[in-house]
């Protein structure tokens, strides 16, 4: 493929922008190659600005459940934007999307609307923290919860990708308060609570690990947290910013039967615009200023316009269960395609699913914890990737991130994609 154009944006771009992008795992820095610059989407395909096409298992990194420029998002789009495009005064809509969210995610008592996942988990552990008066939090190692600087510790997604999982600029005095256990194993955490004892406020949890690429949750590791949590006072929030609306409707909780006292949602939620959202039981939202406390505050916070296509694409989903079906159907079917190339080609791989999420792990170990996902052979991963993108796949540019489909992509498109996945398996043998 010739990518002549991108290739010309992005020796400008790096003029003016860090690293030439505007989040670092767009850069393709880890796979060695300048990025692919997007003219536009339909459906699953991405056409770059040289005129290439290819199926994209990307989606924005999640938001776009139904694909590319869904008419779907833009219902009522062209109405809501001759009225104003913001206020800093309430707007009904605003009411709408929180009975909505509240609705489908009954832990969710209350809800506040903020514009990014970053927004979202970084209000959540205030709030914990004023709720409970306690310092410390827990987090879990190859989990990602956004940029702000107490997450910023044994992060996931691009700060596994670029080796600064622990980011530089987060104050010694930040970090002491962020403690950190091991995914899937419940005597880490135990071990955390002996050594604290009454000081942490919040454990923060991806219900299903999505940003060390996908590692399904131990359904006893997960029930041990909310039972840790639950008697020690301690507020445990799950991180739905992947897995709320995608999992499930319901988010992993209903898949998972398990509820937290506090939820974070982003992602999905906005349509394709920036939007997050944290709620939770009622006695701890009712900490948050101008009710209690703890301020939280935000400009273009339930913003009309994205509030109008997150409630356009939530509204589809809650109308349309098939969409859940249908992701489930292809995910599985590309683990089983994944699966039968794997052993056709003998490449040490393993390919994990965990409803309609998935992702191709380049090492003979199961993927059942971080350290297992640490074993993965990275430079594997670049050959395939480059592998399946001249094939027209736009995988994730890293290891260390899960593989999304929407309810546009068809079986057809799966099938091409697995056979793809056939000749770049053999040729890295
Ligand atoms: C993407 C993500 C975030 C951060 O959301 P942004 O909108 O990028 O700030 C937080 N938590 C999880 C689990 C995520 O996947």
């Amino acid at each position: 493929m010739n990518r002549e154009k991108s290739e010309k944006l992005f020796i400008e771009a790096e003029k003016y922008i860090p690293g030439g992008v505007n989040s670092p795992v767009r850069a393709f820095k880890s796979v060695d190659m300048p990025p692919v610059f997007v003219d536009h989407g339909k459906g699953s395909r991405i056409y770059d600005v040289d005129g290439n096409e290819y199926t994209d298992y990307i989606c924005s990194w999640g938001p776009l459940i139904l694909g590319h420029a869904s008419p779907v998002y833009y219902e009522g789009i062209q109405e809501a934007l001759e009225k104003g495009t913001t206020f800093g005064a309430p707007t009904a809509i605003e009411v709408e999307i929180a009975k909505l969210i509240t609705e489908a995610y009954p832990s969710m008592e209350m809800v506040r609307m903020v514009s990014s996942g970053t927004e979202a988990t970084m209000s959540a552990l205030r709030v914990a923290r004023g709720f409970t008066g306690r310092d410390k939090i827990i987090k879990f190692e190859g989990c990602y919860h956004g940029h702000s600087d107490g997450l910023l510790v044994k992060s996931g997604s691009g700060t596994l990708t670029f080796g600064v999982p622990t980011s530089s600029g987060v104050t010694p005095g930040t970090a002491k308060d962020t403690l950190v256990a091991t995914y899937n194993d419940i005597e880490s955490v135990k071990a955390l609570f002996a050594e604290n004892p009454g000081e942490i406020a919040a454990v923060i949890v991806e219900p299903v690990a999505g940003n060390m690429g996908v590692v399904p949750p131990d359904l006893d590791f997960m029930k041990g947290l909310r039972k840790i949590t639950e008697s020690e006072g301690t507020v445990l929030i799950f991180d739905e910013v992947i897995t709320g609306f995608r999992l499930a409707y319901g988010g992993a909780q209903e898949v998972l039967g398990i509820k937290p006292d506090m939820t974070t949602l982003g992602k999905i939620i906005g349509g394709g615009m920036p939007v997050g959202a944290f709620g939770g039981r009622r006695e701890i939202m009712e900490m948050v200023a101008p009710l209690g406390g703890v301020y939280q505050a935000g400009t273009l916070s339930g913003n009309p316009i994205a509030m109008k296509m997150g409630l356009n694409t939530l509204t589809y989903l809650r109308d349309h269960p098939e969409v859940y079906e249908g992701l489930e159907e292809k995910a599985k079917r590309l683990e089983a395609g994944f699966k039968a190339n794997i052993e056709k080609t003998g490449v040490k791989a393993q390919m994990v699913r965990f409803k309609g999420m998935t992702c191709l792990f380049f090492t003979d170990q199961p993927i059942d914890s971080y350290a297992a996902v640490m074993t993965s052979d990275t430079r594997a991963y670049t050959q395939y990737f480059k592998s399946m993108l001249e094939a027209g796949n736009f995988l994730p540019p890293a290891q260390f991130e899960a593989i999304f489909i929407s309810d546009a992509h068809t079986l057809q498109d799966i099938e091409k994609t697995i056979e793809d996945n056939y000749q770049a398996l053999k040729k890295l043998k």
